[in-house]
């Protein structure tokens, strides 16, 4: 495990960091990525068992999940010092995958909240390690925005086994996850948000079938989940029986948080665009220009926001803060996808038969993803209005109903 005081700056933290990686990164890796040989740094990304025993040494040296307490291979920096190894990371190509998100963000963090002993010993050092991937298994045909009215059902059994039947949907990785997080309703008579539980689901499970769904960008990275008949052992529980709901809310603010950036200031996706708006030569474009240092100062703006809110009296950064962080960034995302048509025009039109899409198609194409991912941008905007700035709840006159008796459950 790398060796790091709990004060130490972030510029130490980033110069520990990169100390390590020239100590540990295959050495043809680390002349390649100092040489800026994409060719030779491209190979080692796509040999799948280098980049398995790369996440095992990374994971072991804690410097994969940071902000994790040590006992479970973590280095209890804080957001910031984590933030600073990520940058390293990233510029030497050798963090995790975005495959990789939802057991680093989501699962970590909630079971580390609301795991038994046994769960925490069981769950966080595989995905420490890289060994266990994980997918999120909560919304379905019928209940997204609106997620507390799930209806895939979980039934306990005499032997204290749950039996699970039900349809998710849009579950991105599931196809090559090995665990899931899932929501299921486990009484029906309770109210919407009371009757849910939440459980660690092993994707093997018999009778849990994935079947991918093709996006317009061409990838299958979204999935439908039908469960039939799929047995679940006791301590597959996260939480509280009907106690879900509350350990979602911990995943669902992991989520928010974890797609809104990390808290660093610096050269980011606008900075990006710009470069490449002065390789295709439409820098040239007054216009253009203007939109992209528009775009720059609300980036900047919202990563200074972000550094704030995770300093902000030591408390992790949550709650409605994480809506307008959210809602700020999935706008970004939105701009910046139709800037990158119009920064490379030539190659976000035309690109030959059959060839990937260049990347500015795929931008534009894929800008509206984080905007309906992790709540939608009406959704944090409702949480904005009421937590915030305290306007009147959005009426529902059967909240308090059993979900068995409401007209659309
Ligand atoms: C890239 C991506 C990855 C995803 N990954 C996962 C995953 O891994 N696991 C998973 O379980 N889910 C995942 N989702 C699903 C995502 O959580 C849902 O799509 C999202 O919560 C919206 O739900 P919905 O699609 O059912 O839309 P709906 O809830 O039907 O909403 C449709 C429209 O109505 C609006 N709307 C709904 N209710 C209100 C309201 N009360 N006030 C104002 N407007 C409203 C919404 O904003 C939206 O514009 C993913 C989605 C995307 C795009």
């Amino acid at each position: 495990m790398i060796e790091l005081s709990p004060t130490a700056t972030e510029d130490e933290v980033a110069a520990a960091t990169e100390r390590w990686l020239h100590e540990n990164l295959p050495p043809s890796w680390l002349k390649a990525v100092l040489d800026d040989d994409r060719t030779v740094v491209a190979a080692h990304l796509a040999d799948a068992d280098g980049m398995r025993r790369w996440f095992a040494t990374l994971g072991d040296a804690g410097l994969a999940t940071p902000t994790w307490p040590r006992e479970y291979g973590g280095l209890d920096l804080s957001a910031e010092q984590a933030a600073a190894v990520a940058d390293v990371l990233m510029r030497y190509r050798a963090n995790r995958p975005m495959d990789d998100f939802i057991g680093l963000t989501l699962t970590g963090p909630t079971v580390l909240a609301h795991g038994t002993p046994e769960q925490k010993e069981r769950y966080l050092r595989p995905i420490a390690r890289g060994e266990e991937r994980w997918c999120q298994l909560f919304s379905e045909p019928g209940a997204g925005s609106d997620l507390a009215a799930l209806s895939t059902r979980a039934v306990r059994q005499e032997d204290g086994t749950w039996r699970v039947d039900g349809q998710k949907v849009w579950n991105s990785f599931a196809h090559i996850a090995d665990r899931g997080l899932l929501m299921a309703r486990t009484s029906p008579e309770k109210p919407k948000h009371h009757g849910i539980s939440y459980f660690l689901v092993d994707m093997r499970t018999p009778g849990l079938e994935v079947r991918p769904l093709k996006q317009m960008t061409g990838d299958a990275e979204f999935n439908e989940v039908f469960l039939t008949d799929v047995v679940l052992p006791a301590d597959a529980l996260l939480g509280e029986v009907d106690g879900g709901w509350a350990v979602a809310i911990t995943t669902l603010m992991q989520e928010r948080n974890g797609l809104s950036g990390r808290p660093a200031v610096g050269p980011g996706v606008a900075d990006d665009l710009a470069r490449r708006a002065a390789a295709a030569g439409t820098w040239a474009d007054p216009v253009l220009r203007d939109r992209l240092l528009a775009m720059l100062v609300e980036e900047r703006v919202l990563q200074m926001t972000t550094v704030r809110a995770s300093v902000a009296s030591g408390r992790a950064m949550a709650g409605a803060e994480g809506s307008i962080r959210k809602l700020v960034s999935s706008g970004l995302e939105e701009t910046a996808g139709s800037l990158a048509a119009e920064v490379e025009p030539v190659t976000a039109l035309g690109w030959p038969q059959g060839a990937p899409l260049p990347a500015a198609a795929y931008e534009f194409l894929a800008m509206k993803q984080t905007s309906i991912a992790g709540g939608t941008s009406e959704i944090q905007r409702t949480i904005i209005a009421e937590r915030l700035l305290g306007l009147p709840k959005d009426p529902d006159p059967e909240k308090d109903l059993p979900f068995s008796q409401r007209s659309r459950a």
